[in-house]
């Protein structure tokens, strides 16, 4: 079969690679159909991701169809799916407490192990959620906007909360549409003019900052004085990390979507007199990809526009590349795998 291989930072390729076999007891064999390309998968081109190791098959955003399962599987051939890319142990003490989206174990596929910008993979099949009523394209956007969704349920606000989410980017829009959905009032904050005009016109976020020296006093203008109920940053940007403690109404939350491998630093009056709660969100669970797809298919997400960029196998050393560093008017690139 073919695929995509990162030999190391910038160089990838299409190679040959044997097809996955017989599935183990328990695994099933999947057509890849489509995958989506994220950011992560930039970084991992750029040699910017911080514990890879090359060469790597990347991609975890995927949608497919199933070939065939190991013993005790009982989907059938021909099933359209959605992969949980998360491979957990089952044992570990998140796991244990039904959070195996920080499993103390976890495998990411496309960055622990092989993922599936190849035209076959093999995975558990309690990791695939039936794609009904979701075209393949759509299906393997669900990966990426359930970070978007677990992070609002994440943040426990109730319906009317006043939301700001920092970074427009794929994860940041992700948030902002299940935070419209989940009732909040949202407003965006980026540092780009035009990633908040996209967003405005594409779907409908015509609520924005634009960050600069004077963005607290944007967000108290925003808010008459209060901040904001709940604030998401998917920056992965540790000054903007520090600085949305600020923008946290009292007996707000401060939700930390994306990660920084650095440490951050607050004022611990500033973070105490609000009696604010900061939360991290990692991943996603079962919960968070059936809300996506059910979401999806009733019209709530608007996938078609989110989609900006397509590429095939062939295509995708050549397109991946280019995207890394051309990004203008790129929201989700997307490579469609099967003829
Ligand atoms: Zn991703
Ligand atoms: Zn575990």
């Amino acid at each position: 079969m073919k695929a995509v291989l990162c030999h190391r930072p910038g160089v990838l390729d299409i190679v040959e690679r044997p097809s996955p076999g017989i599935p183990a007891p328990g695994w099933v064999r999947l057509a890849v159909s489509h995958v989506g390309i994220c950011g992560t998968d930039y970084h991992i081109f750029e040699g910017k991701h911080p514990f890879l190791e090359y060469p790597r098959v990347m991609g975890h955003e995927i949608s497919a169809t199933v070939l065939e399962g190991g013993d005790g599987v009982a989907i059938p051939a021909g099933t359209p799916v959605i992969v949980n890319p998360y491979l957990s142990c089952g044992s570990c003490v998140a796991c244990l407490k039904d959070k195996p989206n920080c499993c103390t174990n976890i495998k990411v596929l496309g960055v622990h192990t092989d993922g599936a910008f190849c035209e076959e993979i093999t995975v558990p099949a309690g990791n695939l959620y039936p794609a009904k009523g979701l075209g393949l394209e759509a299906a393997a956007t669900v990966e990426f906007l359930a970070i978007g969704a677990h992070a609002v349920r994440r943040s426990m606000a109730p319906a009317g909360s006043r939301a700001l989410v920092i970074g427009a980017g794929p994860i940041g829009l992700g948030a902002a549409i299940f935070s419209r959905i989940a009732g909040y009032d949202v407003t965006l904050l980026d540092t780009s003019p035009e990633r908040l005009q996209m967003a405005a016109e594409v779907l409908g976020f015509t609520s924005g900052i634009v960050a600069n020296n004077n963005t607290i006093g944007a967000v108290k203008t925003k808010t008459n004085g209060d901040g904001f109920d709940v604030v998401f940053d998917a920056t992965g940007f540790g000054p903007s990390m520090e600085q949305a403690f600020n923008f946290v109404a009292h007996g707000g939350a401060l939700v930390l979507v994306s990660v920084v491998k650095d440490d951050i630093r607050f004022s611990d009056p500033e973070f105490h007199k609000r009696e604010m709660m900061v939360i991290g969100s990692r991943n996603a669970t079962r919960a968070d990809f059936e809300h996506v797809a059910d979401s999806i298919a009733k019209g709530l997400v608007p996938v078609d526009k989110l989609i900006t960029h397509r590429t095939t196998l062939a295509d995708a050393p050549r397109d991946l590349a280019r995207w890394a560093h051309e990004k203008t008017g790129l929201i989700k690139a997307v490579i469609k795998v099967a003829a």
